[in-house]
């Protein structure tokens, strides 16, 4: 598949019936191919007719930045998943998807998006935050969120992501003279703001399904699988419910730790969700200041190659919210 860079290519059935309207993205990172492989393979059973949908509508996105997908890369000129909102004068390719792309979410009630990732590891999920009145992202949808991320086959859940990103986002400034501030990456919270957090943004909600390290050969099966899942769980398509994961791992981010000189080192080649202990040495800083973590839990996204200034990794705890499905 060779997509043209100049249109987006959505898929829609709609069901006879009334229904939830449930989008699914595959590769909003251009590198991430594994959601387009499930989301292939969904359609064409769609289309043979192996596959009924009855109720609803569906809108399949199989190639969501085809610019970075033609290139194989994350990002065309920025990362798509970043400050997402529809702009009446984009400034790069990802302003022209996000002026298509945002209206189309906001006209479904469910979105699915579908990543992978660099490292060795398990798949796992991204929800949003519970309900509240707050001002960064209120949400009243918390329920249905869970409902559908504990039947999409994967045990590690995770929550927190925009919370320690605008907090991260306040010490960031903080610390840097206005003149500097243009070296960093990421000054304004709504930078924060990806597919998911625009979905709850406009009364959707939404789930970042994260199926396997990009080469996994299992990660497209993955992706299908919980395309497959969340059809029925929606009740979209005449099939019983998956019954909710009985055990999952519900993991909250609580804290970003930036890099902030290029000597900045970590102690040794961290893999997401590699447990910590409190006091254990997790980096050095250029002048032998030891980084310590604060706390009993994992460090989650390191990056060995972030920029001085910006996020180096993240720190995550058993969450205490209960997952209720
Ligand atoms: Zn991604």
């Amino acid at each position: 598949m060779t997509p043209s860079e100049t249109s987006l290519r959505l898929h829609q059935f709609q069901g006879l019936e009334p229904g939830p309207r449930f989008i699914v993205l595959g590769a909003v990172h251009g590198n991430e191919t594994s959601g387009s492989q499930g989301i292939a393979r969904v359609a064409a059973e769609l289309d043979a007719g192996a596959l009924e949908l009855v109720r609803g509508t569906l809108t399949l996105l199989p190639v969501t930045n085809p610019r970075a997908y033609r290139l194989r890369q994350r990002q065309g000129d920025r990362n798509l998943n970043r400050n997402l909102r529809p702009d009446a004068t984009p400034l790069d390719y990802e302003d022209r998807i996000a002026r298509v792309l945002c209206p189309v979410l906001a006209a479904h009630d469910v979105l699915l998006d579908l990543h992978s990732f660099q490292s060795v590891g398990q798949a796992f999920a991204m929800i949003g935050p519970p309900d509240n009145d707050g001002s960064l992202q209120p949400f009243a949808r918390a329920a249905e969120e869970q409902a559908l991320v504990l039947r999409l086959g994967v045990r590690r859940i995770v929550e927190g992501w925009l919370d320690v990103y605008a907090r991260g986002v306040q010490e960031r400034l903080a610390r840097t003279p206005v003149a500097d501030r243009a070296g960093l990456l990421s000054t304004d919270p709504e930078y924060g703001v990806g597919t998911t957090e625009y979905m709850r943004r406009r009364g959707g909600y939404a789930v970042t399904l994260e199926c396997g390290q990009h080469e996994d050969p299992a990660a497209p099966e993955t992706a299908y699988q919980a395309i497959r899942a969340a059809l029925a769980h929606l009740g979209m398509v005449e099939q019983a419910p998956p019954a909710p994961c009985a055990e999952p791992e519900f993991l909250r981010l609580v804290e970003v730790v930036d890099r902030l000189h290029a000597q900045d080192r970590f102690e040794r080649p961290w893999a997401s969700y590699d447990p910590l202990h409190t006091g254990q040495r997790v980096a050095t800083r250029h002048d032998g200041t030891p980084v310590l973590s604060p706390l009993d839990g994992y460090i989650v996204f390191p990056n060995e190659r972030a920029q001085p200034g910006n996020e180096w990794f993240y720190l995550a705890r058993s969450s205490p919210r209960r997952l209720t499905a």
